[in-house]
């Protein structure tokens, strides 16, 4: 790579990077991607595509935990944890049980609601601008239960979710199945959330990308970011395995990969990578209409044009990259047992990623307490998709030193 000159130097060209991308460039700011890979490396690429104010309540709850132990000993659980002596593992896991209280959960919230609120009324706008053809739709998620104790366990989350205006309508029965008849007669209801939405989030990443470059953005693929050259406080290089990169500013957002920089950036960033996984099938004949998350076990079903998207499975172990089978099959299994049509089809699209996990389920966002010229955009957790516009938003008001859309204090990597 010969020396790039950029306002603007992103470190990761995931869906907060793109978005980044996005807004800069908008503000008038030169950009340069910086990714390792390509767009499929990248965790954005295979997720359940939902785009969900309704997921504002943090994980972080006793119940989870306990939840969590049980699920420990079951093979076709939705978690696992690989056992494993590492002291940044554990210390993120004491952080989360920790944060698992009433004062730290409701504060989570806020901060949650506030971005994601933020981040769905700028997708809006940014679908009227930009008609680009990723299987946007507006339609709403229903949280389906098999059974009846488990609906009425969410309806005390549901109460908690009103009070900040993200009210559910309860469906059971007929009335159910008339809204959405793929749903199995097994199923005993669901929560609809109105205001979430779903898109197809590896078109999105394609179209947004061709739409950068279009605008000027350089995108600079298998460009691995290897170390920084700084002084007096400020990234004055980014030295990738293409060659030194000059930027005014830099970006990180190369998610669950973050805290690789920690050492050499002297902070620490308390990110882990949960992999979650996923399997595209053709659309059966009787699919679902708008997505349903089958909530007692953790698994998603997304419809698009053509496809339907299964998701789901929180694991815990490392950075390890196998596609493990039995996950895979389990999000078959279980959509299966929801739907009235099962899915059987072999050659489905299998996928893995790593989500970048922080231990209270917030995302970091902020200039970095140690360099003047750093910007952090990571730890987006299970809600990166969700999230990316008003990252992308807010990390450029951060830049053109204009007064950020929402409080970002919440947000800052200083809270650790
Ligand atoms: C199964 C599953 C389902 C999910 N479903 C949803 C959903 O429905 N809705 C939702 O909102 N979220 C969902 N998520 C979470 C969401 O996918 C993530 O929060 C989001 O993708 C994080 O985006 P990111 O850009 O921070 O990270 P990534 O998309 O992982 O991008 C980071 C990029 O940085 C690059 N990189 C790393 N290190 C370097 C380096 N040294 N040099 C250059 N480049 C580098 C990587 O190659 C990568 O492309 C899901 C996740 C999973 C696993």
């Amino acid at each position: 790579m010969n020396r790039e000159d950029a306002d603007v130097a992103i470190i990761g060209g995931g869906v907060i990077g793109l978005f980044c991308a996005y807004y800069l460039s908008k503000e008038g700011k030169s950009v340069i991607i910086l990714e390792k890979g390509d767009l499929k490396d990248a965790c954005s690429y295979g997720n359940c595509g939902l785009v969900s104010p309704s997921h504002a309540l943090p994980l972080n709850s006793p119940e989870l935990i306990i939840k969590a132990a049980i699920w420990l000993f079951q093979k076709d659980s939705p978690f696992y944890i690989k056992p494993q002596l590492n002291f940044k593992f554990l210390s993120w896991m004491l952080s989360f049980a920790l944060n698992a209280n009433k004062k730290k959960v409701e504060r989570g919230m806020m901060a949650l609601n506030n971005i994601l609120q933020l981040s769905r009324s700028l997708y809006d706008e940014f679908f009227s601008e930009q008609p680009l053809d990723c299987d946007w739709s507006p339609s709403g998620i229903h949280f389906v239960f098999r059974h009846e104790k488990s609906f009425e366990t969410y309806r005390v989350k549901n109460e908690k979710l009103s009070e900040i205006g993200l009210i559910a309508t309860p469906f059971t029965g007929n009335a159910l199945l008339d809204k959405e008849p793929a749903l199995s007669d097994r199923v005993y209801g669901s929560w609809f959330y109105e205001m979430d939405a779903s898109l197809n989030p590896g078109k999105l990443m394609t179209e947004l990308r061709q739409k950068l470059i279009a605008d000027g953005v350089q995108i600079s693929d298998l460009c691995e970011v290897e170390g920084f050259r700084k002084t007096n406080g400020q990234i004055k290089e980014v030295i990738t395995n293409k060659g030194v990169v000059k930027a005014k500013d830099v970006v990180l957002a190369s998610g669950a990969w973050s805290p690789k920089f920690e050492k050499q950036l002297d902070l620490k960033i308390p990110v882990i990578p949960g992999k979650g996984y996923s399997i595209t099938l053709k659309k059966p004949a009787l699919s679902p209409k708008c997505p349903c998350i089958f909530e007692e076990r953790k698994v998603v079903a997304t419809p698009w044009k053509d496809s339907v998207r299964l998701g789901g499975t929180m694991e815990f172990s490392g950075y390890s990259t196998t596609l493990n089978q039995l996950r895979l099959q389990t999000l078959k299994n279980v959509a299966s047992d929801y739907l009235k049509e099962p899915f059987t089809e072999e050659n489905g699209e299998e996928w893995y990623g790593w989500r970048p996990m922080t231990n209270d389920g917030i995302p970091i966002i902020g200039r970095s307490p140690l360099h003047k010229n750093l910007f952090l955009a990571s730890g987006h957790n299970m809600l990166g998709l969700s999230m990316a516009p008003a990252t992308g938003k807010l990390i450029a008001e951060l830049i053109t030193n204009q007064k950020p859309h929402i409080d970002i204090s919440p947000y800052s990597l200083e809270r650790f």
